[in-house]
């Protein structure tokens, strides 16, 4: 062995100590299986992490997309996996959490190549893991790898469009209304006043459904032309992304990033609500218990933005659309009784939700 030594470390040390981290971080999240194809022929690199089967086969999209390093693929198959598993918990469905990336290469020269022998990989694991559209990834995809294996979703001819925006806006806006009304007695979001950080793919569908339901809404965005279909289409009012936070409303909506919770921020809110579709809306685990202190009532985002995973899970057994969109509605009364024991046991909302998803999946 050639040791090259670096800022007086050898670089074989660094490249021990980046995988001994990266393993001991799948350890922490409880994972029970990493899988990873290699395929020179089409240039496939995939990695299938399966979080937690307790509950039935796991299911979560595949993600194709340029990482600039295999360790950041990793980490993002590993976040991701772990993070289906507590949505498809806390909605009850019979389902764990995993989560596919494919390391997109420059070129991929022969997509039907590429995509069947995903398919294949996919196969080998004996249903263990269902794939669904992600970043990246499309219906037509799904058509190729439904060619080599059964357990996949959001093909053509499951009843899907692929894009999961408009459902994970039902979910919130579900999570909204039952927010609204546990903390300010409101039974619908007629004249509650909205602000949405975010114009993007939920923000825009969030808006339209908070439009149609006679809300009243302020949005930002760092891209202007986002904001200006919401004013165009919607009405919406627009302030500045930095205003966001301290704007006076009944509801934040946080649509575009996570940590945007975080000491600053929390401190800035003047609204009674938090309810958004962002992932990792907490910049870390215990300013929930800030918000709860505040008053500030937050709908915990791994509940109410879990209408895309409730939609491809509900669609896969059962081949039902209007099963799944009353599904997603039904996060209404998982986010109201989730208020309520938080109210009632003096602790945040996001820890209860944790809690009762750890124990569905022990
Ligand atoms: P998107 O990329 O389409 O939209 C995000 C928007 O946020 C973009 O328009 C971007 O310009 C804007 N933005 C970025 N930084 C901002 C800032 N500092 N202030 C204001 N706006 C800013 O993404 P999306 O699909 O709409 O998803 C939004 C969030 O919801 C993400 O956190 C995503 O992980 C989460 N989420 C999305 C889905 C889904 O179905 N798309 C499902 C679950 C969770």
């Amino acid at each position: 062995m050639v040791e090259v030594v670096v800022n007086n470390q050898s670089r074989h040390q660094i490249h021990y100590t980046a995988c001994d981290s990266l393993m001991r971080y799948a350890d922490l999240l409880g994972y029970g299986e990493i899988h990873t194809k290699i395929d020179d022929k089409t240039g496939l690199k995939a990695i299938i992490a399966i979080n937690n089967l307790s509950r039935g086969p796991a299911i979560g999209g595949t993600r194709c997309v340029a990482y600039q390093t295999v360790d950041k693929a990793i980490e993002d198959v590993l976040r991701l996996g772990y993070m289906m598993s507590y949505k498809a918990a806390i909605n009850n469905l019979p389902h764990g959490g995993a989560k596919a990336v494919l390391i997109k290469p420059k070129v991929i020269k022969d997509r039907e190549a590429y995509f069947e022998k995903f398919g294949e990989f996919i196969n080998s694991l004996d249903g263990r893991y269902i794939t669904a559209v992600d970043s990246g990834t499309t219906t037509d995809d799904m058509d190729i790898i439904a060619r080599r294996t059964p357990y996949v979703t959001c093909t053509s001819k499951s009843g899907s469009d692929g894009d999961p925006s408009p459902l994970t806006a039902l979910g919130v806006r579900r999570g909204m209304e039952a927010a609204v009304k546990f903390k300010l007695g409101r039974d619908t979001l007629d004249g509650v006043h909205v602000a949405i950080q975010g114009a993007g793919h939920v923000g825009y569908y969030l808006a339209k459904e908070l439009h149609a339901l006679g809300a009243r809404i302020t949005m930002c965005d760092v891209n202007v032309k986002a904001t200006q279909r919401c004013v165009d289409e919607f009405g919406v009012a627009i302030c500045h992304p930095e205003e966001i936070y301290e704007l006076k409303a009944d509801v934040f909506a946080p649509c575009a990033l996570g940590a945007v919770l975080n000491m600053d921020t929390i401190k800035r809110l003047n609204v009674a609500v938090v309810a958004g579709s962002a992932n990792n809306q907490l910049a870390h685990h215990h300013y929930g218990a800030l918000l709860h202190q505040r008053g500030i009532l937050y709908a915990p985002d791994f509940l109410i933005n879990a209408g895309g995973l409730i939609h491809v899970a509900v669609i896969y057994d059962h081949g039902d659309l209007p099963k799944s969109v009353e599904q997603i509605k039904n996060i209404y009364h998982t986010a109201y009784d989730i208020f309520e024991r938080s109210k009632h046991e003096n602790i945040a909302t996001n820890e209860v939700a944790e809690r009762i998803a750890r124990d569905r999946l022990k």
